[in-house]
């Protein structure tokens, strides 16, 4: 019995994610698979509720769940707290504490929506890359950083770029499992002709494929080259696999491909447990209007489907209701075109769960 933690969060966390687990509960009726599911506060609901964006029995009841489906966090009312107390501090709690070493970002370009892109259609028709970053090392983290004065008015301030052979190894072994699902190509990112943590990221996911995956096809690119490439040809990659730093840039490039914030999902994994969010926020402008775009979090829920309990089966139906429902022309009021049909969130959820 799948257990799954659902924290809808604030503004418009709660609309979209209230739509994905309504068709959660049916595609679990379909498949003669009982969710179990708990609802709990973090973020903003959480600090009026408890004075803190997270609780230790929230992360307890994560911990002890097999997948969190997450909203948004934040808002206008918590922008001026106190720093280690604002909304966005439980997310980052809770991912620490799951130990989300993995943070996977599918970048999908849909034919019905393929003029939203700001490159041509007939450049990114087809995209369909899932960007897997490594999440709790490399320079963000690394030790020693600071700065120091130097006197005379000059300062200095460094960061530490270091990465372990298991470090490097988990996440490129996700990497791999993930293109085996996929179109079974990893592309390894890095900058292995100038820095000395990223030949060991090169020599470790070339040992790594030799050794497990020699069936997966790899490449490997410089982190320029690679951000160029994504642009120029990106319907040629699947996965892409990168460090926290580069791959929080290639993520957010591979993103803006797609022309949406409304349509992203994205994934935390770990070894404590998988949280499945939208990559969006909780979108203060436009909460409780009934107008938001659930579809990031519904593909959140379907990666969950794939990535947490191997049903891919379900989750490939999931992706597809939401194909359909695009290609019969409606809109949620962020991806409206003229002469498409304009929904609100809940009437996007009812079109997805028809087509279901
Ligand atoms: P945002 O993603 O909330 O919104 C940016 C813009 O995109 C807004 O105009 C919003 O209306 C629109 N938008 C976002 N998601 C949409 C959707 N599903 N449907 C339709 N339109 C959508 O980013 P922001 O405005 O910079 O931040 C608002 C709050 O959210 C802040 O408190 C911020 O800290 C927080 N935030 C949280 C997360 C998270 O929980 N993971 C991520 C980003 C921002």
């Amino acid at each position: 019995m799948p257990k799954i933690l659902v924290v809808p969060g604030d503004g418009i966390g709660v609309e979209v994610t209230e739509v994905s687990v309504s068709i959660l509960r049916t595609v679990g009726e379909r498949n003669g698979v009982e969710f179990t599911l708990e609802n709990d506060l973090l973020g903003g609901c959480a600090i009026d509720a408890h004075g803190i964006p997270v609780t230790e029995e929230t992360i307890e009841k994560a911990k002890q769940s097999d997948a969190v489906l997450l909203g948004a966090v934040g808002g206008p009312k918590w922008e001026n707290i106190e720093h280690h107390l604002k909304p966005e501090r439980g997310l980052l709690e809770l991912r620490k504490q799951l130990d989300t070493f993995a943070n996977l970002r599918p970048a999908i370009v849909y034919a019905a929506l393929a003029d939203a892109s700001t490159l041509k259609r007939e450049v990114v028709e087809g995209v369909d890359i899932m960007v897997v970053r490594e999440l709790t090392s490399g320079i963000y983290f690394g030790h020693p950083r600071g700065n120091e004065q130097l006197g005379g008015g000059e300062s200095k301030a460094f960061n530490t770029l270091h990465y372990t052979t298991s470090e490097i190894e988990r996440v490129a072994k996700m990497a791999f499992e993930i293109a085996r699902k996929r179109k079974n190509k990893v592309t390894s990112i890095d900058k292995s002709n100038v820095l000395e943590s990223m030949v060991l990221w090169r020599d470790t996911v070339t040992e790594l494929h030799e050794r497990q995956f020699s069936d997966v096809t790899l490449e490997h690119l410089y982190v320029d080259n690679a951000a160029m490439q994504l642009i120029r040809r990106p319907a040629d990659f699947d996965v892409m696999l990168a460090g926290n730093m580069f791959g929080d840039i290639i993520s957010d490039e591979a993103a803006q491909l797609t022309g949406s914030l409304g349509m992203l999902p994205s994934a935390s994994v770990g070894n404590e447990g998988a949280i499945y969010e939208p990559v969006h926020g909780s979108a203060p402008d436009i909460a409780g209007k009934g107008i938001a775009n659930p579809i990031a979090s519904i593909l959140s829920m379907a990666m969950m489907l794939r990535y947490s309990f191997d049903m891919d089966g379900a989750a490939a139906q999931v992706e597809e209701a939401v194909r359909k429902v695009l290609d019969k022309g409606y809109r949620t009021s962020d991806i409206y075109e003229e002469g498409k049909a304009r929904v609100g969130t809940e009437e996007m959820g009812s079109l997805i769960l028809g087509e279901l």
